[in-house]
């Protein structure tokens, strides 16, 4: 399958979405919440893997002296959120930025706060927060969502399906370790409830479906993603007790 493609694709389908992955409002305020971050502070934050900007506006909402710097490698998808920043308010500490979180533009402890939702799996739960940590200042915060298993033994199925999918998949207590091994203390946990999933995701995404495959009639990646799209939401309706992003929110030491 060619990448260029399916990444435009991916774009294209997901561009008007107001939220790329699963995920909600209140479970970005509730996390933040587990920072212990002072709303009325002047923090430096970053946001990566942003995409059309859910938890940004929601992170400026909260924190109204922040400045966020939001990272995607989709200019589509900045693009919407600069239109949001724009309708809230907020364009002048919101600042879109196209790179990769694998070569992201910060300096050394130049953050007070790292977010990430439903992203740091593409290059890698391990490798993300262990490379992310030296822009953090010490006593900065990540917080950061991660798929996860809330089970010790999953059936062999859906443990095939995100084996082959995301092999770093596992529990929160293996996440928790690795977190500790790399130099960051817990402060907090949460489990995205099924809303985050269905309502908030998979029924906007499946609702953009038909005209997304009537945009692109005749392009073959276009049904292969959809099919991928739809094998992953009824893999969730079956599976939901069993796995589901699990939010942490860490301390740098
Ligand atoms: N945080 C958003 C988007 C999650 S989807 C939300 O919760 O709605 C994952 C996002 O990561 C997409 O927007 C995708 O474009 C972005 N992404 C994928 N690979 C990336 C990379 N290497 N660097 C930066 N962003 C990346």
């Amino acid at each position: 399958m060619d990448e260029a493609v399916m990444h435009s694709l991916m774009v294209d389908l997901h561009c008007d979405g107001e939220r790329q992955g699963p995920g909600g409002k209140e479970q970005t305020s509730l996390a933040l919440k587990l920072s212990g971050i002072d709303p009325e502070s002047n923090v430096e934050v970053a946001d990566i893997g942003c995409g059309t900007g859910a938890s940004t506006l929601v992170l400026a909402d909260k924190l109204p002296k922040a400045r966020i710097t939001a990272v995607d490698l989709f200019p589509e998808f900045l693009k919407v959120l600069e239109d949001g920043a724009r309708e809230a308010a907020c364009s002048d500490r919101v600042l879109p930025t196209e790179g990769s979180m694998e070569a992201l533009p910060f300096a050394d402890e130049s953050l007070d706060l790292i977010w990430s939702e439903g992203a740091v799996y593409n290059m890698g739960f391990a490798k993300g927060v262990e490379s992310w940590r030296r822009f953090l200042r010490p006593g900065g915060v990540l917080a950061v969502s991660e798929i996860t298993w809330l089970h010790p033994n999953p059936p062999d199925d859906i443990k095939q399906f995100w084996e082959t999918e995301y092999p770093e998949i596992a529990t929160a207590s293996k996440k928790i370790t690795i977190l500790e091994g790399i130099g960051y203390d817990l402060l907090g946990y949460l489990v995205l409830p099924p809303e985050c999933w269905i309502e908030n995701y998979y029924r906007p995404t499946e609702a953009r479906i038909s005209d997304f495959l009537r945009r692109n009639a005749g392009k073959p990646e276009a049904d292969e993603l959809v099919e991928m799209e739809r094998q992953e939401a009824s893999m969730y309706e079956r599976y939901r007790a069993i796995y589901s992003y699990g939010f942490y929110v860490a301390r740098r030491r």
